[in-house]
């Protein structure tokens, strides 16, 4: 078990306590301390003694990351760079919006699926994060803005189902009233389409909300696309989200990047429309960011994009909302986030 990565879960926390021969009503305090308390070291948990401070200290350490860099959007939104215990470094961003602050996590540093459009994609995958890094940055940006978090979308670098146990144990954390306190309605998962992580998903009580990244109905294209969800065809993708909707009574939403001559088609267009109201999911249409890591692709007009938004409505009765970027000016919006060297330099 890699402790040293700041792995300090609830279970693990159990586990230890449990074999320290400490009272159950120890695990909540300390978690309170660690998640809703925020310490930085056990030695500030002053209703715990003295010797399980010390053998927390030594068996399951409090590295929290640190804010390595901060860039600011002309929008409000902020990306953070934030610097791992074993040197790693991920990104995250907040996007405050009135009275609402969400924050767009990453669960992975890298990705192993390799997106042509998508800057983390193309800088291939380094590690899991622990459940303790996800929630921990998150937390920062809390403290940055001063504000509580109210939204949390699993959008950030990294592919959540392939890091299902880890992000479900952050999710449970940001949720748990010793924790966060956040709604978990109020908590998206967005997954490239990994059909056993939808199915375990489905299982599980909360009620999370999950969005899935189509951009592309036909099984060419979206290879072509997303050369590592080649083996997740798109009639079992299909299958498990009908199934996802019975079990939950939640619908899923569909993420779709507009990107021309390639997912904006005619042809393209219709196998969405089709795909979207076979499982009755609400249809996010995304302008491609651009990413310098490929030049080749551009964004749908967004005079064509407002034509397939009514497209869809009109054709196949399906919602479908066409989103803004957010902190594009900063690298921030979806897609966009990358890797330590070039964030480093980048600004
Ligand atoms: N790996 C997960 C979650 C992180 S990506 C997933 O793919 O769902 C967050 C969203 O941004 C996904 O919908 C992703 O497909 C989309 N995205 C990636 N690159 C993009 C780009 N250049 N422009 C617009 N959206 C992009
Ligand atoms: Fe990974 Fe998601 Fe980027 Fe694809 S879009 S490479 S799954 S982070």
């Amino acid at each position: 078990m890699r402790r040293t990565l700041a792995n300090y879960d609830a279970q693990q926390l159990t586990e230890l306590l449990g074999q320290l021969g400490e009272p159950n009503y120890r695990i909540d305090q300390v978690l309170e301390w660690i998640w809703k308390k925020r310490i930085a070291s056990y030695d500030e948990m002053t209703n715990v003694p003295q010797h399980l401070r010390e053998a927390l200290t030594h068996q399951l350490p409090l590295k929290r990351p640190t804010i390595v860099k901060r860039q600011l959007s002309r929008d409000g939104t902020r990306k953070y760079l934030v610097g791992l215990s074993d040197g790693e470094r991920v990104e995250v961003v907040g996007l405050p919006s009135k009275d609402r602050l969400t924050v767009c996590a990453s669960t992975q540093v890298g990705c192993a699926m390799g997106c042509t459009f998508c800057a983390t994609g193309h800088g291939g995958f380094v590690r899991d994060l622990t459940a303790a890094e996800i929630v921990d940055s998150i937390m920062l940006v809390e403290d940055d803005f001063g504000m509580r978090v109210s939204n949390v979308v699993m959008m950030g670098q990294g592919e959540p189902f392939a890091n299902y146990e880890a992000t479900l144990e952050a999710l449970r954390i940001l949720n748990a009233a010793w924790g966060l306190g956040i709604g978990a309605r109020h908590m998206t998962v967005s997954t490239s389409g990994l059909v056993a992580g939808i199915e375990r998903f489905a299982d599980e009580p909360q009620q999370y909300t999950l969005a899935v990244s189509l951009h592309s109905a036909r099984q060419v294209t979206r290879d072509r696309l997303m050369p590592g969800l080649k083996n997740q065809k798109l009639a079992l993708l299909k299958e498990a989200l009908i199934d996802y909707y019975e079990k939950t009574g939640r619908r899923p939403s569909l993420e779709y990047a507009l990107i021309a001559g390639q997912s904006d088609t005619v042809e393209e267009i219709e196998a969405l429309g089709k795909f979207a109201s076979a499982i009755g999911a609400h249809i996010n249409l995304i302008p491609l960011n651009t990413i310098d890591e490929n030049d080749e692709i551009r964004s749908t007009p967004s005079a064509r994009a407002q034509e397939i938004a009514a497209l869809l409505r009109a054709r196949y009765g399906v919602e479908a909302t066409l989103r803004k970027r957010r902190g594009a000016d900063i690298d921030a919006a979806c897609g966009q986030l990358r890797q330590r060297s070039e964030s480093v330099s980048g600004s």
